[in-house]
């Protein structure tokens, strides 16, 4: 299982594709085959439901990148809220679900240390530079 492959993705923009498979490239091995059971598959968006949409705001973010949607097993990218945001933020906002995916249900109750874990997770895969870029994007789009 060294070399699991990527889970399914569903996306057509070539820009997701590229950086969805580069972090994916970079990702321990070890990690790949938890990654795999867990993603059922990675889809990219044009852009979140009006739902979410009202959500987030509430929420003052006003830019998702992606998100984890844990019951489903389902890595969701905003093929729009990618537009206009370097290369390095958008890996670095992947590489965060992934790190999602990898956490145990229990953390489910408290979101606050849940996102800390999936940075870190992410950190320690070797992706620092990428979640010190997706921070500082958190910081331009969220006045929450
Ligand atoms: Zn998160």
């Amino acid at each position: 299982m060294n070399n699991a492959q990527l889970p399914p993705t569903c996306m057509v923009d070539a820009r997701l594709v590229r950086l969805t498979t580069d972090v994916w490239s970079r990702l321990p091995n070890t990690v790949k085959p938890l990654i795999v059971r867990k993603v059922r598959v990675i889809a990219e968006v044009d852009s979140w439901d009006a739902f979410t949409t009202g959500e987030l705001r509430k929420l003052g973010i006003n830019r998702n990148l992606a998100r984890w949607r844990e019951t489903l097993g389902v890595i969701e990218i905003s093929r729009s809220d990618c537009d206009g945001v370097e290369d390095l933020a958008v890996l670095g906002a992947i590489v965060h679900e992934f790190g999602h995916a990898c956490q145990v249900m229990s953390r489910k109750g408290d979101v606050a240390s849940a996102e800390k874990a999936a940075d870190a997770t992410s950190v320690e895969w070797g992706f620092a530079k990428e979640i010190a870029a997706l921070e500082k994007q958190r910081c331009i789009d969220n006045q929450g």
